[in-house]
């Protein structure tokens, strides 16, 4: 207890008591006594308010108060000050309450000495300071339950101490003996982004806004690294409300955090390359927008890129090569990007760079050059050399966008206009192909539209054995009835139903349909040669799965003979799988089926290929026949390519067959087959079917003359269509 002396507040109205109190208390010899006398409770515990006290001594029976009421008051005053009662002789069960509901200790007044009074006291003040200590421990006990492999702090406000446990210094690296007592070896240890929010939560929680106080922050570990804790904890608040203490525990959280980074990371980056991926990208895009927003002198340019030719690279060297390309692409990328550009993977071989905070619209061009120049330096990719170039389209902040979806859009479609410039180009978005963009979404609505309508028509296009003249059979071409625009031809509309998907649909009504039409014409007109249909096929089309067993169904459906519908493949669409498309080439030869290749020549089918594809006849395509007129080296290629398919064991066709010079020289070359406008434009059903009645007998006579004499006049031989 030291040599302070004790504070004393004698609460007592009988002057004789409080005398001789006064002279018990002054004859001790080993301790002093600073004693302060009220006579009444109010004044007791007005003087309890303003002064700190060792100890109570408290009369029961006062002229404001009495019996046990007046213990009550005094304690819920001031529950921390120990309190002796001081009771009459016949007060004994009162004495007894009064301790029960805590007072330290009590005494009868008449039978009081010093020594007696000089313990009492001291036992009173040691008793309550056991108890204070007891319930400390009792508190941080139960938090020690909570966790018992977290650390334990318990903080004296009064004195600005902390008790740290040994399990809170083990938890960043230091012994028991280690640390002091001050705050700050908590605090300068939380990282220096973080304290100031942890203060902050703390200073809330002791004023009273927040009911626990919990915070996560990281805190720098004796070895210099920083790991994730949770700090928790609660005030302990005297009578009065104000905190003197706070306790709590430190936990080390450290791995859920880095999950939860990992997670996080994880979700807004493309796992191949580690570059940021589409969402990140539009989070950033975002950002730079708004800073658009906020300075006028702000600027940024997003560019859209689309790797040329990766799909070859993948097909010949292999799936795991193309993933080696994309992650060496996305490093040069990296090194050569200014720190504050983004570049995203939006997926596949498509990337997407920012460039914010540009100078002018020329940095971003820079930007985009630099890009191909980046990517024609070879990657050496497991012994394999590899040079690769990218399509790239610019959108620029100065279009004036407010949504990021918006200026992707742009890119886009200007990356797509780069692409159709030819290899490793870059386009900037302007409003023109903002418009063109417009118009294919429109007509992309409307063709659905058309699709569940109905408003697609077939017509047909005769096909004439060019030795005979006799009708050989028709292409089916399709059309577009527009309830408004009226008939649209396939140019305008077939690339997007391509790139939609529509043609899938749209090619099976049209096959169906053609089968149906050309099985009732030999129905009609039994007598002839039983008539071919040629139906073209899309890639899409060529492509699914179930195109054997479609055929089939459509076949038995219309009860056509397989052998009188050919199906029009492109070149294009066999080369882009060759391997795969001479399989289902083979099964659909043994449906029974003929193949025709169309537009022969325009591709770039493989010579090495060409023989061991199982087609029938090739179908030169029109630009060829058009040139044999002039004089040109050009003129020769029609003849090549029958002494081709010839040598092959294949039959010629002849496509856009106009004039009857053009007749006659095919007929010289003896290609089999020719078709176009000098025989007849594409027919509808009902048209057709008349001009089968009427029979071709008008070609079998221009045949005739055509030998007799090349020039022939087309209205003397064109066929009688009413
Ligand atoms: P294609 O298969 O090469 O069809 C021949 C095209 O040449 C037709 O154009 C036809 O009208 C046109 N043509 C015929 N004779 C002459 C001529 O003497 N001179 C000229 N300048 N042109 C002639 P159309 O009907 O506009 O079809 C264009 C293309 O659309 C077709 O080319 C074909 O690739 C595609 N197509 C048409 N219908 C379908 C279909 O049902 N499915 C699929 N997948 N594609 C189709
Ligand atoms: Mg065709
Ligand atoms: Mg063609």
């Amino acid at each position: 207890m030291g040599d302070a002396p004790i504070r004393v507040l004698m609460i007592e109205d009988s002057p004789g008591d409080a005398r001789l109190i006064e002279i018990y208390l002054s004859q001790a010899t080993t301790t002093t006594y600073r004693l302060t006398h009220c006579t009444t409770l109010d004044d007791g515990l007005g003087r309890l308010d303003r002064d700190e006290f060792d100890i109570v001594l408290l009369d029961l029976k006062l002229p404001d108060s009495s019996g046990i009421e007046t213990f009550e008051q005094t304690y819920a005053r001031a529950p921390d000050v120990p309190i002796v009662v001081m009771t009459g002789h016949d007060d004994a069960q009162l004495a007894f309450r009064a301790v029960r509901e805590g007072a330290q200790d009590y005494l009868v007044k008449n039978n009081v000495d010093a020594p007696l009074l000089n313990r009492s006291i001291r036992y009173a003040i040691e008793r309550k300071h056991y108890e204070e200590a007891l319930r400390v421990s009792e508190e941080r006990y139960a938090l020690a339950i909570s966790g018992a492999n977290d650390g334990l702090w318990d903080w004296d406000l009064e004195e600005d101490r902390i008790h740290y446990s040994t399990r809170w210094k083990e938890m960043i690296g230091y012994d028991e003996d280690e640390l002091s007592i001050h705050p700050e070896e908590w605090f300068s240890r939380v990282h220096p982004d973080e304290v100031a929010r942890l203060k902050q939560e703390i200073s809330d929680h002791l004023s009273g806004r927040s009911l626990h106080f919990k915070h996560e922050h990281r805190m720098r570990h004796r070895d210099g690294s920083y790991r994730w804790m949770l700090s928790r904890g609660i005030a302990v608040r005297g009578a009065s409300g104000r905190p003197c203490r706070m306790a709590g525990s430190l936990t080390d959280i450290n791995a859920r955090k880095m999950t939860e980074q990992q997670l996080l990371h994880d979700a807004m980056h493309d796992a191949l390359t580690d570059l940021p991926n589409w969402a990140l990208f539009m989070d950033r895009l975002g950002v730079a927008i708004a800073q658009c927003k906020r300075r006028d002198d702000h600027q940024f340019a997003v560019l859209f890129l689309d790797l040329d030719r990766f799909k070859n690279i993948n097909d010949s060297l292999g799936h795991a090569v193309g993933d080696l390309l994309l992650i060496s692409i996305a490093r040069r990328f990296r090194a050569f990007l200014r720190p504050g550009d983004t570049v995203a993977r939006l997926g596949g071989d498509e990337f997407a760079i920012l460039a914010d905070a540009i100078e002018s619209p020329s940095d971003a061009t820079r930007i985009a050059e630099r890009i191909n120049e980046e990517l024609g330096r070879p990657f050496d990719l497991q012994g394999h050399e590899v040079f690769t170039s990218a399509s790239i389209g610019l959108a620029l902040s100065s279009t004036g966008y407010d949504r990021p979806e918006k200026v992707l859009r742009d890119a886009d479609t200007a990356m797509y206009r780069a692409k159709s410039l030819g290899k490793a180009r870059h386009a900037i978005f302007d409003q023109d192909m903002h418009r063109r963009a417009v118009e294919l979404l429109s007509l992309e609505t409307d063709l659905r539209r058309a699709v569940t309508r109905d408003e697609f028509r077939v017509h047909y296009q005769p096909i004439v054995a060019l030795s005979t003249g006799v009708l050989e059979g028709f292409e089916a071409l399709v059309r577009w009835q527009h309830p408004v625009k009226g008939l649209v031809y396939p140019e305008e509309f077939i690339s997007v139903a391509e790139e939609t998907g529509l043609i899938v649909p749209l090619g099976w009504k049209v096959m169906h349909e053609a089968c149906a039409q050309t099985a009732a014409w030999q129905k009609r007109f039994p007598a002839g040669q039983p008539l071919t249909v040629s139906v073209n096929l899309s890639g899409k089309q060529f492509r699914q799965p179930e195109l054997v067993r479609r055929i089939g169904e459509i076949l038995s459906d219309s009860a056509l003979e397989p052998s009188r519908l050919c199906l029009e493949i492109t070149e294009s669409m066999i080369m882009e799988d060759a391997e795969s498309a001479v399989d289902k080439m083979r099964q659909l030869r043994d449906v029974g089926v003929e193949l025709h290749i169309d537009d022969f020549g325009t591709g770039y089918s493989s010579l090495s290929y060409l023989h061991r594809l199982p087609t029938h006849t090739i179908k030169i395509d029109r630009s060829f026949v058009r040139r044999m007129s002039e004089r040109n080296g050009k003129s020769q290629i029609v003849g090549t390519i029958v002494t081709l398919a010839r040598n092959l064991g294949m039959r010629v066709a002849a496509e856009g067959l106009e004039t009857a010079d053009q007749l006659a020289k095919l007929r010289q070359l003896q290609c089999e087959y020719g078709q176009g406008f000098f025989f007849s434009k594409p027919l509808d059903h009902g048209d057709a079917g008349r001009l089968i009645a009427s029979t071709a007998i008008s070609w079998v006579v221009a045949m005739r003359s055509s030998i007799r004499a090349t020039r022939v006049s087309r209205r003397a031989i064109n066929p009688p269509i009413s």
